[in-house]
């Protein structure tokens, strides 16, 4: 199949975005246009605004520009299920329509002018294309240090992500269709894409400051990305603890026999303090331990539920001829 004048959606994750909608959808509309005036995309292409529960004027806005030019549509939640969760709902919503998908943050940190880089790729034949951000400038300490430790620890524990890759990426149909295959509740579509195989390319970005509002990615929130990106993509940790239990017995072992030979030697010192710290220490790695196994437990508990990963609470897309369609 010729990939010319492709079908492409964008799907851009929103939670509590009021401060910054407008602008990004006007920075959105113009950049497609252009799209579609050089030829490159076809004038089905959209915009595709998934509201993740937001509890501000998110939605309504995009229902307004919805209103205002068929290009934009929206896909409403029915509470925050979190952003890995609303850009597979968009891009899994855009995939029998679309020929290919692009997932873009809603704060236009991520450079919109990639996307012509992207269309080449695509072009050229790739069915994934990862946007790579060139630097960590826009930053702050904490975030650079704790994605670096982050990545570092992803790859020691045998996890194929990109570094510096987060979410900003061009799909193709064929490879959405094969990531609808993957059924598990907890996804970390970072780790997992890349697991897929297909021909794929790299296109370098730089990445600016947040247009307006605050970071939605809480601590809470990238504790929980990093902890179920570790647990969905590798069951090294258990292993971790095994080799952790054969090192304490070896320990024990050794100083069970220096304590034998203290008592022939008629040495019985009361040892307090080693008494106290080796229990501690003792204490603290099994507590560790049976939480990281408490952690895969609780995965495959979810697991076993099959519950829906989302619960989509509204609609709106319209497509040529139509007037509007779906919204409840
Ligand atoms: N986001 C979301 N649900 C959430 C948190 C964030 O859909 O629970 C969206 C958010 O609206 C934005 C994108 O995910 O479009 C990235 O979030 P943000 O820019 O706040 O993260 P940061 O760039 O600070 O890592
Ligand atoms: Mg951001």
């Amino acid at each position: 199949m010729e990939r010319k004048n492709t079908i492409l959606y964008l799907v851009v994750p929103c939670y509590n975005e009021e401060e910054v909608l407008d602008k990004t959808a006007g920075v959105l509309q113009e950049k497609m246009e252009r799209l579609r005036n050089a030829g490159r995309i076809s004038s089905q292409s959209k915009v595709m605004f998934v509201n993740d529960g937001s509890k501000d004027r998110t939605w309504p806005m995009i229902c307004e520009w919805t209103k205002r030019d068929p290009l934009f549509a929206g896909l409403c939640f029915s509470r925050n299920y979190g952003h890995q969760s609303a850009i597979l709902a968009g891009m899994m919503a855009s995939r029998t329509r679309a020929d290919a998908v692009v997932t873009i943050d809603a704060d236009l940190q991520q450079d919109i002018e990639a996307l012509d880089a992207f269309l080449d790729c695509y072009e050229k034949g790739c069915d994934i294309v990862y946007g790579v951000r060139n630097d960590r400038n826009t930053d702050g300490f904490f975030k650079k240090a704790t994605a670096g430790i982050f990545y570092k620890l992803m790859h020691a524990l045998g996890c194929k992500t990109i570094t510096n890759h987060a979410d900003y990426r061009l799909m193709s149909k064929k490879a959405l269709n094969a990531l609808a295959e993957f059924k598990e509740t907890n996804l970390f579509l970072r780790g997992l894409i890349p697991t897929m195989g297909f021909q794929s390319d790299i296109v370098y970005f730089d990445v600016k400051e947040r247009e307006a509002g605050q970071s939605k990615y809480t601590f809470k929130k990238m504790m929980t990305l990093a902890v179920d990106g570790i647990t969905s993509m590798s069951t090294r940790p258990l292993q971790l603890i095994m080799l952790l239990g054969f090192l304490t017995c070896l320990l024990s072992a050794g100083i069970f026999i220096s304590c034998i030979v203290d008592w022939a030697h008629g040495r019985v010192v009361p040892g307090w303090t080693t008494t106290v710290a080796s229990t501690c220490l003792i204490g603290g790695m099994m507590l560790l331990s049976q939480g990281i196994i408490g952690e895969y437990i609780g995965k495959i508990y979810m697991e076993s539920k099959g519950r829906p990963r989302y619960i989509i609470d509204a609609m709106i897309l319209r497509e040529e001829g139509e007037s509007e369609d779906g919204k409840d």
